[in-house]
């Protein structure tokens, strides 16, 4: 049926292609298109099922034949639209989806081909095929994360969950069911927050934290009573009073029970009814009201399918121990194995283990020791592995808490960081601020110092100088000439050179200063010092070492050369222009000349030896240079 109406379909699609390509593609509607997938994404199907169903037909009117993605959109839409509980909609459902799976363009479009192929495993599923749907929606999870569709990772690891939570592995179905509850939350997606939430607290009911998923189903039930959605709401009473129940709150559990079968009752759902009744039947069985139990069973009975495995492998397990009660021994091992099939078709650990210990029970009173031994060692056996199951699933519930601990815990120390991060940014902007002002303190410091040592230095050369200087004459003095005249003298022996000086003297000095003042014999002295200066070139220099007494350092000039200068001096001098001088005045110097000898590099008797000539030069008359 559903390939013929895979056919219609393409009939009608070839049909639309055919109208728009003639122009009328004005019919159809993409934005309409996206704002109805944007309904179901958001939850429509879960909220409003007939509304879901209207979409999915109007659909067909809005899409383009040749806009795939819409197409392929649509097909998605449509698979997850088939109601499990109407008989033959499941085949109807698996029949569509092969159909569409072979759509050759899905290649092209990975997120639809997953979502259809999670759609398949569902039905199939529902079909009994646990273990090949629980393969696909391994699959999925992967296939999701890799091509990194977030909505599709939340829906798979939800729907694996369910199927975990089911079959008794709480520890893979919360981490599942957690996982795609933050993901929707991140998602934005409240509806299915709440579709999974009802999940999150089954686990945890199954898990045997039935005060944590009674306050889930609460939350959930006041929610979905306040959205006007009391179909929902009955369900999840439903699983608030199998809560009570597994607490032992007996009598709490049956009301709830009989105020969610009366509202089935009201709204004409057999289906619901009979569901309902199974479950007030294993209360009743409890409380040992066998009579009202097989009531509520024999009411349920025709409705409740094998295809039910879950409903049809309880009615059974009740059943039989309706008839143990009564000691009806053979057929309640024969309710016991019809619920056995079920059970083990959906592989129920807790319901198989329910069913051993029955069993036993049933051998027992027939007091068949044997056998009441082997079906108690297979309650053992089955008890073991779901102890094994429980351990890992307490595990993972402490994990799971350990795990909301240490991410409120690490949260608050993402916050202590920042705001640490905060105080260390605002010291590092003062550090700044604080940096800067010492750069420019210093720089400041340092002009100050550097224009401070600059104006130091210049003082200090200008006061060496000043130390080294005359202060008359403005020739180098005495302390000058003799560092001078050493540092000369043994820079010519090492490099084996001349080295001369001359020593003179103003003749009869004392006399011009009877004769003309001091001023004019200052005057006198400055002159020497010029015509000094006038005859000197290089590295020749003279200085004032006395009253009226120079020195004359001559560096690489032996002592003929330096006697050759020293005349020149001497004739210079008195022959000078005295023109600014008083009339009558005469001013001549004597010489004395000495040079370096290889035998004596002594300064103090070079300069004795200079003088000694000088001496010799007054001595013979004055006004003449001498050789030593
Ligand atoms: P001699 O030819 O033998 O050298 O005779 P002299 O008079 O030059 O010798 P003496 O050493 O007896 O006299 C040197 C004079 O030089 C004495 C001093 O008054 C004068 N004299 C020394 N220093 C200065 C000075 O700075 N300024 C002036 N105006 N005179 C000075
Ligand atoms: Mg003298
Ligand atoms: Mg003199």
């Amino acid at each position: 049926m559903a390939k013929s109406f895979f056919v219609v379909k393409v009939l009608l699609i070839s049909c639309l292609l055919l109208v728009s390509n003639l122009g009328f593609a004005n019919s159809k509607n993409p934005l309409k298109a996206d704002a109805i997938f944007t309904a179901i994404d958001n939850g429509i199907a879960i909220n409003d099922h007939q509304q879901y169903l209207a979409y999915i037909d109007e659909l067909d009117s809005l899409i383009a034949p040749n806009d795939a993605w819409r197409q392929l959109r649509k097909d998605r839409a449509r698979c997850w639209s088939f109601d499990i509980y109407t008989e033959g909609e499941i085949d109807k459902a698996l029949a569509f989806v092969e159909e569409a799976l072979k759509n050759p363009l899905l290649a092209q479009y990975p997120s639809h081909q997953l979502d259809l192929a999670m759609c398949k495993a569902w039905y199939l599923e529902q079909n009994g095929e646990v273990e090949v749907a629980l393969k696909s929606y391994n699959k999925a999870v992967n296939d999701a994360y890799k091509i990194e569709d977030l909505r599709l990772v939340a829906d798979a690891r939800s729907i694996r969950g369910y199927l975990h939570s089911y079959q008794g592995n709480f520890t893979q179905a919360l981490e599942d069911l957690i996982t795609a509850q933050s993901m929707y939350q991140n998602l934005n997606l409240p509806a299915w927050e709440e579709l999974n939430l009802y999940e999150i607290a089954n686990a945890y009911r199954r898990l045997g934290d039935q005060k944590s998923a009674i306050r889930y189903f609460k939350q959930l039930h006041q929610s979905k009573i306040a959205s006007g959605n009391f179909d929902v709401a009955n369900t999840i009473s439903v699983s608030i009073a199998i809560a009570e129940e597994e607490l032992g709150h007996l009598e709490r559990a049956k009301a709830r029970f009989n105020e969610a079968y009366l509202y089935w009752g009201k709204k004409g759902d057999q289906m619901g009814q009979a569901t309902v009744g199974v479950n007030i039947a294993g209360t009743l069985i409890k409380l040992g009201e066998f009579e009202q139990a097989q009531q509520y069973l024999d009411s349920a009975a025709p409705h409740i399918l094998a295809s039910d495995e879950g409903f049809y492998a309880f009615l059974h397990l009740f059943q039989a121990q309706i008839y143990l009660a009564e000691n009806q021994f053979d057929n309640a091992l024969a309710s016991v194995n019809e619920a056995r099939d079920a059970f083990e078709r959906v592989k129920n650990i807790t319901g198989l283990a329910q069913l051993q210990q029955l069993k036993s029970e049933i051998f027992v009173k027939q007091l068949n020791w044997q056998q009441a031994y082997v079906a108690l060692n297979e309650y053992v056996k089955l008890h073991n592995e779901l102890d094994k199951k429980l351990l890992s699933s307490h595990t993972t519930e402490m994990r799971t808490r350990f795990n909301a601990d240490q991410i409120e815990q690490e949260n608050n120390h993402l916050i202590e960081n920042q705001q640490l991060r905060d105080i260390e940014l605002a010291m590092l902007e003062q550090n700044k601020l604080q940096q800067w002002i010492i750069i420019i303190l210093g720089g400041l410091i340092l002009l100050i110092l550097s224009v401070f040592a600059y104006k130091q230095s210049q003082k200090n050369k200008l006061l060496s100088s000043l130390a080294l200087t005359d202060d008359l004459t403005q020739l180098p003095n005495r302390r000058y000439i003799y560092d001078k005249a050493q540092l000369c003298l043994e820079q010519a022996i090492k490099a084996q050179v001349a080295f001369s000086v001359i020593s003179f003297d103003a003749d009869n000095f004392k006399a011009i200063n009877d004769n003309f003042g001091h001023e004019v014999g200052d005057l006198a002295l400055k002159l020497l010092a010029q015509i000094c200066r006038n005859e000197l070139s290089g590295d020749q220099e003279a200085a004032r070492v006395g009253g009226e007494e120079f020195l004359i350092i001559l560096p690489n000039t032996n002592k003929t050369q330096a006697y050759e200068i020293a005349s020149t001096l001497v004739q210079k001098i008195s022959n000078a222009d005295f023109k600014s001088f008083p009339q009558g005045f005469k001013l001549t110097i004597s010489a004395g000349v000495a040079s370096l000898k290889s035998d004596n590099h002594k300064l103090s008797s070079l300069l004795k030896q200079a003088d000694k000539a000088l001496y010799q030069a007054k001595a013979d008359g004055r006004n003449q240079a001498q050789m030593s």
